[in-house]
């Protein structure tokens, strides 16, 4: 059987505008999906409706669609589909890998990793306590291959790291739902930020579990500003000035290593984006951070 063609995704969570950082991991995966002839889906995560808004949805998709990361096929919106992460969820139940537990975070480390209530193995679950669906993760000595930051270890300990899926307020977990769509949308390579490393191993062991291929990862180092501290949402950083989509495009080909010339910012967006397109490769990102220099523009 041929390989499946590649197919490459950017999957957001709304809960900001799109930041420098977000548009340089957007970038980076819709340039490596085109020079490998694949497809590049967008799907908003829009999970958690406490910190997540549409405005921010409409606000991330403008942001991707001024400097012309055009994707293909319908946009997916999680939100969309809670009843089917559900659906997954129990079928895992069934076939024990994963549990009702109404152990809280701290409970669990108080006990090293060990459920007070005995939810692992089944017992009863005391009827005052909310509880959320776990997935049973197993001990692993997790090695795979990163394409940007190489070989890669991860310890999972079972008991003690077993992720939630599905959360005690009722909410589906990031860490099911974002398995569920790359199985279901034939995602062959994750490009994303490094701050999502850690979920990588867990999400290997849900992949599996759910019948699917793990894709490759490809984590982005994360991005720092002139002073050191990393780029977030979290850390406020600042919404992107969609009025300056070249600007944009060429500062985000800059940390991502691509050394475009500054002719190009005389140019349009266009050619911009064929420059970046015909010059694209994934092996001049920096391993470790990388830094957004606010270049002087002429
Ligand atoms: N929705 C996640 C976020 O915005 C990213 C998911 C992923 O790329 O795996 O942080």
């Amino acid at each position: 059987m041929p390989p499946p063609s590649y197919c490459g995704r950017f999957a957001p969570s709304p809960t900001g505008p799109l930041h420098f950082g977000s548009l340089v991991t957007a970038l980076a995966s819709y340039l490596e999906a085109r020079k490998r002839g694949g497809t590049w889906l967008v799907r908003i995560e829009d999970l958690d409706p406490l910190r997540e808004s549409p405005e921010a949805t409409t606000a991330i998709l403008n942001g991707l669609q001024c400097p012309g990361l055009i994707h293909d096929g319908d946009i997916r919106y999680q939100s969309t589909r809670l009843a089917l992460y559900r659906q997954y969820a129990e079928q895992l139940v069934e076939h024990g890998k994963a549990y009702y537990c109404a152990c809280s975070r701290k409970e669990l480390a108080d006990h090293h990793g060990h459920h007070p209530w005995d939810c692992r193995n089944g017992a009863p679950l005391p009827s005052d306590r909310p509880w959320a669906i776990r997935f049973a993760l197993t001990d692993e000595e997790a090695l795979w291959q990163d394409r940007i930051l190489g070989a890669q270890h991860q310890t999972l300990r079972a008991g003690f790291d077993d992720p939630v899926i599905i959360r005690k307020e009722g909410f589906i977990a990031y860490q099911l739902a974002v398995v569920v769509d790359d199985i279901d949308q034939g995602i062959t390579e994750v490009v994303r930020g490094s701050d999502l490393l850690e979920a990588t191993a867990q999400q290997r062991q849900i992949c599996q579990a759910l019948g699917g291929t793990p894709p490759q990862w490809a984590h982005i180092p994360v991005i720092v500003n002139d002073q050191g501290a990393k780029l977030s949402k979290q850390n406020h950083a600042p919404a992107l000035d969609d009025s300056q989509p070249c600007q944009n495009l060429w500062r985000a080909l800059v940390a991502l290593g691509q050394q475009p010339p500054e002719t190009l910012l005389r140019g349009t967006l266009q050619s911009i984006l064929d420059w970046a397109l015909t010059n694209w490769s994934m092996a001049r990102i920096s391993r470790t951070s990388m830094t957004d220099s606010l270049h002087p523009l002429s």
